[in-house]
């Protein structure tokens, strides 16, 4: 026991709420002046959402885009970053993300296992705006074996769909995941996992909890923090619960709030998001804990209409954590011979464009008939598809489920899944008409760079259109999710959480999903949610230690 059960009750100096990216980047640089760091984590597992993620940070003008030869500017990606927060961010907050996210990164390099590499192919998520890059300002962290965590190597949070195959970003991208999925290295991959190593999120969080552990920071799991202590004005610790005994932990330098987002919070979610979020893809201990807390204390709040929106689908029966499994759709809808309708059987989206901006058009409210036309929404594939790309688990020329709605005719497909089935074969045929040409005249499918990446370079003339023609025809449900809320209090350049005053609430930090997200509405590029968490838990560890 970490506590004596007489008295439970812990003296320390800086105390984090939550083990994912900003909290353990919090941490260690808390840890850095070697005064008493205290972690607790609700769950009995380490790691968040971040250790189920793909572990890619997102910081431009890094100093690993030079081996993969692709320039950056601070001026570029200040350009960039400004126009995607649509003005919904502090300047100030932006500024320090990009010239404090260099810093974090060193230390991170320098202090943990995990060694990055430039994605080059690897877009940002509008390349084609002023500022944007064809790749390089996203990071890697490679492969990291688990055997090194000793005795804590079965406390660390695996994700559910990709904890088996060992395989870096830079290898998924180079092998061809989405396009050639049966020519993956399936003994390599066999053997790698007999091995222990693990990719993405796991590997990031790997890397950074055998730090902590060799620091001598022990996470304490099911610990879930409630309460902030606060006097005369400045929080000084908080009281948390494990199983039923109420723990106080008093914090002389802070509290560091690192709990991540709300979107497992039905009531939240209603009350804030310009959208609701039906299929979270995170664990479901993110539940917008520090959020309330925060709250509770003055805390002005931002953001909170945004989340990383991210289009999920449904196996069923799947479940994680003893909640049903959402997976994140993020290559599905882009390959060819795939298109994404609503109930009139219409297409309303760039099926292509990443996930964050795609879902906006999900919640497209029509003001006289009262309600979101685009919702639900089905994916529509073709035998052609199935033939050569992953429908979900089923690699081509496995059996498809006979979950998944099927018809030998569109007609037939969209009166089983209750789309208007003159309305489908309308989009149908003007669809054919675009991929045969490669150019998709309404949604712009298959023109940006982007939109690429999850295609099939192969398939000509563009590597995002394919008729959908060759029967049977698949009708897949997609449902909105999230891989995170970003809305919540708001910091200063400090981390310091702001008083609704406007004055920084002494004593109190957030860094990740549980602040209002320094990119406000937009996802500059793979890896922004994890570089700007990581950045500014090292903010906070670092001022909070001083
Ligand atoms: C499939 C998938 C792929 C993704 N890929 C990427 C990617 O490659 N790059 C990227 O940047 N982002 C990615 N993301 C998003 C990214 O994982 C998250 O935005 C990020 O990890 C959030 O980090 P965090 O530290 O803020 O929160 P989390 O990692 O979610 O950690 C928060 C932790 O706080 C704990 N907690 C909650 N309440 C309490 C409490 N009361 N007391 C104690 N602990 C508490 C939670 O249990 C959790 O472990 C992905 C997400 C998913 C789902």
């Amino acid at each position: 026991m970490w506590f004596k059960k007489t008295k439970p009750e812990i003296a320390t100096d800086v105390v984090i709420v939550g083990s994912g990216a900003a909290g353990m980047a919090a941490a260690l640089a808390a840890h850095q002046s070697r005064i008493k760091v205290v972690m607790l984590e609700k769950s009995p597992l380490v790691g968040g959402t971040t250790a189920v993620s793909g572990g890619v940070l997102w910081i431009p003008n890094n100093p690993h885009m030079k081996d993969v030869g692709v320039s950056d500017s601070r001026e570029e990606a200040l350009a960039y970053v400004r126009r995607l927060a649509d003005g919904r961010s502090d300047d100030k907050l932006i500024e320090t993300f990009l010239d404090t996210s260099l810093t974090m990164l060193k230390f991170i390099e320098d202090e943990t296992p995990v060694k990055f590499a430039a994605l080059s192919g690897y877009p940002d998520y509008h390349p084609e705006f002023p500022g944007g890059k064809p790749g390089g300002r996203s990071l890697d962290p490679g492969l990291f074996n688990t055997h090194e965590l000793g005795e804590w190597k079965k406390k660390l949070r695996r994700s559910p769909i990709f904890g088996m195959t060992a395989m870096s970003v830079t290898e998924a991208t180079e092998w061809g995941v989405f396009s050639k999925p049966n020519s993956l290295p399936f003994s390599l991959l066999g053997k790698r996992f007999s091995e222990g190593l693990v990719c993405y999120g796991g590997a990031l969080a790997g890397g950074l909890l055998k730090a902590l552990l060799d620091r001598k920071i022990e996470p304490q799991l099911g610990v879930a923090a409630q309460e902030l202590i606060v006097d005369d004005g400045r929080v000084v610790g908080l009281k948390a619960m494990q199983g039923d005994i109420e723990i106080t932990v008093s914090a002389k330098r802070g509290v560091i709030l690192a709990s991540g987002g709300f979107e497992w919070n039905q009531k939240l979610t209603a009350q804030f998001l310009g959208g609701q979020v039906t299929h979270p893809n995170s664990p479901p201990t993110n539940q917008g804990d520090g959020l309330k807390m925060a709250m509770a204390v003055g805390a002005d709040l931002a953001n909170m209409s945004e989340a990383w929106w991210c289009p999920s689908v449904v196996i069923p029966g799947e479940e994680y954590d003893g909640r049903p499994l959402y997976r994140g759709d993020f290559a599905t809808r882009s390959m060819p011979h795939s298109i994404l309708v609503n109930r009139k059987g219409r297409r309303f989206v760039n099926e292509a464009h990443n996930y964050n901006d795609m879902m906006k058009p999900f919640f497209h409210f029509d003001e006289v008939a009262y309600e979101r036309p685009n919702l639900p929404a089905f994916l529509i594939l073709d035998s052609n598809y199935v033939a050569k790309y992953a429908l979900l688990t089923s690699l081509p020329g496995m059996k498809i489920p006979d979950w998944i709605p099927r018809a030998d005719s569109l007609d037939a497909l969209a009166t089983q899944i209750g789309v208007d089935a003159a309305g489908l074969a309308a989009t149908v045929a003007r669809f054919n008409q675009f991929a045969e040409r490669g150019i998709d005249e309404d949604f712009r499918r298959g023109e940006s760079q982007y939109d690429h990446l999850y295609g099939d370079p192969e398939h000509k003339p563009n590597a995002n259109l394919g008729t959908i023609a060759k029967a049977p025809f698949y009708g897949l449900q997609i449902h909105p999710g999230a891989i995170g809320t970003k809305g919540g209090p708001r910091t200063d350049e400090h981390a310091r959480v702001l008083h609704v005053s406007g004055a920084p609430i002494p004593g109190l930090y957030a860094a990740g999903n549980v602040m209002a997200g320094v990119t406000g509405p937009g996802y500059p590029g793979a890896g922004s949610t994890i570089g700007a968490a990581m950045t500014f838990g090292y903010i906070a560890g670092m001022h909070a230690a001083q």
